[in-house]
């Protein structure tokens, strides 16, 4: 497999898929450049002798739509670059081949939202093909649509047998991924919240068998203590999955994993942010009362866990922290993390909502990786072979 370090990309143009799917204002402002700047070092290095084409999709248009267009980025990402980026209004066709004809090394070129055409998330091998007659090289940089079997993200490097290879964001993302599955310093903990069972079974399943730690918290929390008979009041509840929280249970026993759940709670009497509250133990949550974050025991018994670990792997908040009051207990497990990487662990955060509460705590850059892409992760977490990824190596 091509290394980027290694690679020589003088007099070469190379087409790079990054995840440029960012979020804009109203005024087509970029409000969180995380992805862009992620990108950089795979462009920089590219255009240190060779020419780059970028591709991207932005949100979901349904055809050609101005409001998706890439071109909103153009000034951000210009300005992260620190040269001028050029752009075309399209991603395949007569013009945008004229203007990679004359692309010289050091240029930078972005092409139009991928998503204007209905072909690409269709994985269509024509479109693939229309893209990969723009290069030389195909560098794939998408972690956050790495498990989409999309035209440029797996289809496209079938025409590159010999040049394709990873970003330093995928090199980054698997590498990490790689010391938290493969070879963990121990002990490793994992901690999962989030709000359903339901969506992160197979990741527990899985995490199971690798961890010597598994802390489950959140929204899930309720479908495990209902299931041993504890009292939850009006808790989420997956009651289709009492049988299966049961069996984790059971099987955490057999496997000798530290099962950890919450043993008091932070109850609301609303879903709401002026609610009143109280702290109860876990199995006696009142009638009409309901959990949404974890209580200061169980506080103390996952900061003692963490900070105790040398690998910890975060999914999901141990509480509803949109809404200030429940915050706490989501605060409180991100800076057990912040500690615990200063004492050498090293800690992934990676899902949407983590990443999201670790990021409005402002603690990012305390921890040790950030994943940029959540569904990805949780199905690489899953042990599922991701097309992006699997396209590269094969
Ligand atoms: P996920 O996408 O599965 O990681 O879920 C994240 C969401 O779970 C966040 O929006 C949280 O507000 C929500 N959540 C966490 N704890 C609870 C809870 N106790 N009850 C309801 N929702 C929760």
């Amino acid at each position: 497999m091509k290394n980027i370090t290694n690679f020589d990309f003088t007099n070469k143009k190379a087409i790079v898929r990054v995840d440029f799917n960012v979020p804009l204002n109203d005024k087509f402002e970029v409000t969180d450049d995380t992805r862009i700047v992620a990108a950089l070092p795979t462009i920089k290095k590219i255009a240190e002798t060779g020419a780059v084409i970028l591709m991207s999709h932005l949100g979901r248009p349904k055809g050609k739509d101005e409001k998706f267009s890439l071109k909103h980025i153009l000034p951000k990402l210009s300005e992260l670059v620190g040269k001028e980026v050029m752009f075309v209004n399209d991603c395949i066709g007569e013009e945008v081949k004229e203007k990679v004809a004359s692309l010289k090394n050091g240029d930078i070129l972005l092409l139009e939202n991928l998503r204007f055409y209905p072909e690409e998330k269709k994985g269509d091998r024509n479109f693939a093909k229309q893209l990969a007659e723009l290069a030389d090289v195909y560098v794939n940089d998408a972690f956050g649509t790495a498990h989409r079997a999309h035209a440029s993200t797996a289809i496209i490097a079938d025409f590159f047998p010999e040049n394709k290879m990873f970003g330093y964001v995928i090199e980054g993302e698997l590498e990490s991924l790689h010391k938290v599955l493969d070879e963990p310093k121990r002990p490793l903990t994992a901690i999962l919240g989030g709000a359903k069972v339901s969506s992160k079974i197979t990741v527990i399943e899985k995490l199971l068998e690798k961890v010597d730690n598994l802390i489950i918290a959140g929204g899930m929390t309720y479908t495990f203590v209902k299931a041993r008979g504890g009292k939850i009041g009006t808790s989420l509840v997956e009651d289709d999955y009492l049988d299966m929280a049961n069996n984790i249970v059971k099987k955490a026993k057999e496997l000798n994993v530290n099962l950890i759940l919450p043993v008091d709670i932070l109850n609301a009497d609303d879903f709401a942010p002026d609610a009143n509250t109280q702290v109860t133990p876990v199995d006696e949550i009142k009638d009409g009362w309901m959990g949404l974050d974890i209580g200061p025991k169980t506080i103390e018994i996952f900061k003692k866990v963490i900070t105790e670990s040398k690998t910890v792997i975060w999914n999901g908040p141990t509480g509803v922290f949109e809404m200030d009051k429940f915050a706490n207990g989501t605060i409180q497990v991100a800076n057990a993390l912040v500690d615990a990487t200063e004492k050498g662990c090293f800690t992934l955060i990676g899902g949407g909502d983590s990443v999201a509460a670790i990021k409005k705590y402002k603690l990012e850059n305390k921890v040790s990786y950030v994943s940029t892409g959540g569904g990805a992760m949780l199905e690489f977490l899953e042990g599922k072979a991701l097309p992006g990824i699997e396209a590269i190596r094969k």
